[in-house]
């Protein structure tokens, strides 16, 4: 039996749907009686499309996952919708911001933004711990490269042309809102319907958009964001919770930059550099909240100091008492002189006064990023840091994907790579579904298995990624000499580290 119902959230709306009453049909595939309350969408649009497969959602993830059913043979008989607020165009014509950093920096095709990792070296600042993970094609461990640093904007774009140019006659792009939903409990249902049939597909959700049209869809896959609309819709739960910092970024410029990207931990949170192409950056710093507003408002002049400083002091006592002297407005007390003071200290911890020596708890010289000689005006921008989970990545009908389901701390760079392993096994159980003639949007062939493996994987990932933002948060003193001797250690061992390194990126 399937049960159907209508999600609202204010008792208005509950009490206008329970006003509907309960209607019964019977379908004539499979049998099945469905009995429910009236779709409160239904009285707004008397013909709803249907489709095979709505997207909600066209941010990196929806884009992502829309691009890739557009990309495979076996997709292209679906009728697939995709939904957001923004226009798609927009998203496909994204240029790089040619006016942001020095002459002829954007002369490059956007492929040349893509930058394949070489190495990366992580560094603790209290443990002084560092570990250099070295590049696994010049080790003769891979034969490609295990990561790229993109843009977001880079890729996100990539997909919206995919979308757009990859002649998907089948896919349809409705710009607007979802503003309502409802859906039908089919836990029960394995039967393959079609869309042609009126009564069955009386049984898939209902999406209302601002716009006042409404899409009924075999299957539905949210990919709206941490907040998801659909996922409330959907009375699944999420338990989130936040990590009371905010991760900061801005685009930086170097003189000179290799393959190499540089992540430092400070116990206010991880500071990242992460190389693009011609000398540009991407800088990721997570940052305890009471901190951002700060290091927001400081001159582009004084940032770029705090950001040279974070990779090179040793004692991170010095460093903070510079974090804690910067003014809420970002200016500073007349009586700091971050010039003097950094060349000062500086001088104090090398002997021979060269920017490029740090040393880690094993007396050995730590990799330094170069010096940041510039940033792109008004790059800098913060985001809010929550780790949450939803209770299961799936309802009747429904697929959460991306943050959507799951988000998690910046700090390994994993939580779009979650969402695209999302992608990729909705896309393969979608296809198995499709080869053995089974309902797409089934909650046996499709949506069950689709939580199962991906639940436990992301749990898994998550937790990791947690006990690694708790470990180096930690200033306890054995704590953090015991880290410190663990990653200098792990560093003298580079089978190790391209264990890790693999089963990371594979
Ligand atoms: C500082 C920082 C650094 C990060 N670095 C990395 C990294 O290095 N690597 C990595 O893999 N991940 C990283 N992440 C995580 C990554 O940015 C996110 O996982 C990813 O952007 C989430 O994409 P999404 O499409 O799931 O959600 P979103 O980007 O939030 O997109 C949601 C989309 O849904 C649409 N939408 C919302 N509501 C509705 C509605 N009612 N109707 C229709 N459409 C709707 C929105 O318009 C939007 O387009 C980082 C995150 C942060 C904060």
């Amino acid at each position: 039996m399937l049960v159907g119902w209508v999600y609202g959230y204010s008792p208005i709306k509950r009490r206008s749907v329970h006003k509907l009453g309960i209607w019964k049909i019977r379908c004539p595939v499979g049998n099945v009686v469905v009995k429910g309350y009236l779709s409160a969408i239904k009285t707004r649009s008397d013909n709803p499309i249907t489709y095979d497969v709505t997207i909600i959602g066209a941010g990196i993830a929806g884009s992502c996952f829309a691009a890739a059913l557009g990309s495979f043979e076996i997709f292209k008989n679906l009728k697939i919708a995709v939904v957001d607020p923004n226009d798609i165009k927009d998203v496909a014509n994204w240029i790089p911001p040619t006016d942001s950093f020095n002459t002829g920096a954007w002369k490059y095709t956007y492929a040349d933004r893509v930058m394949p990792y070489s190495k990366v070296v992580v560094t603790d600042f209290l443990g002084q711990g560092s570990l250099n993970f070295a590049d696994l094609i010049s080790e003769g461990v891979s034969s490609e490269h295990p990561a790229f640093l993109i843009e977001n904007s880079n890729l996100h774009s990539a997909c919206a042309k995919a979308l757009i140019h990859n002649n998907n006659s089948n896919i349809t792009f409705f710009q607007g809102k979802v503003v309502n939903f409802s859906s039908f409990d089919s836990s029960n249902s394995t039967t393959s319907h079609n869309y042609s049939d009126n009564a069955s597909s009386l049984t898939f959700p209902q999406i209302l958009l601002s716009s006042n049209q409404t899409i009924r869809s075999k299957l539905v896959v949210a990919a709206d964001g941490s907040n998801s609309l659909i996922r409330r819709y959907a009375n699944i739960p999420s338990s989130s919770l936040s990590y009371n910092q905010f991760g900061l970024v801005a685009n930086l410029v170097f003189d000179q930059l290799n393959q190499t990207a540089f992540q430092r931990f400070l116990p206010t949170g991880p500071i990242a550099i992460l190389p693009l192409s011609n000398g540009f950056a991407n800088l990721v710093w997570s940052i305890d909240s009471h901190y951002v507003d700060k290091l927001k408002n400081v001159s582009d002049i004084t940032f770029i100091k705090l950001v040279n400083m974070a990779f090179r002091y040793q004692n991170y006592s010095d460093f903070e008492y510079i974090l804690n002297s910067i003014h809420h407005d970002g200016s500073l007390p007349e009586s700091l002189d971050l010039d003097q003071e950094f060349n000062w200290r500086i001088n104090s911890q090398n002997q021979n006064g060269s920017f490029s020596t740090l040393i880690n708890s094993f007396n050995e010289p730590i990799q330094l990023p170069p010096l940041v000689m510039d940033i792109t005006p008004n790059s800098r921008q913060g985001f809010p840091l929550r780790i949450s989970n939803s209770k299961k990545y799936y309802s009747s009908r429904i697929a959460l994907i991306g943050d959507a389901a799951h988000t998690m701390h910046p700090l390994a760079g994993m939580g779009f790579n979650s969402g695209v392993t999302d992608s990729i096994q909705l896309c393969s159980l979608l296809k198995n579904a499709i080869l053995t003639g089974s309902d797409i949007g089934s909650k046996e062939y499709v949506l069950k298995p689709y939580n199962d493996k991906r639940y436990s994987q992301n749990v898994l990932l998550q937790a990791a990624v947690d006990h690694t933002f708790l470990l180096f948060q930690s200033q306890n003193k054995m704590v953090t000499c015991s880290r410190g001797i663990l990653m200098n250690l792990l560093n003298k061992f580079p089978l190790i580290k391209n264990n890790i390194v693999k089963s990371i990126m594979y």
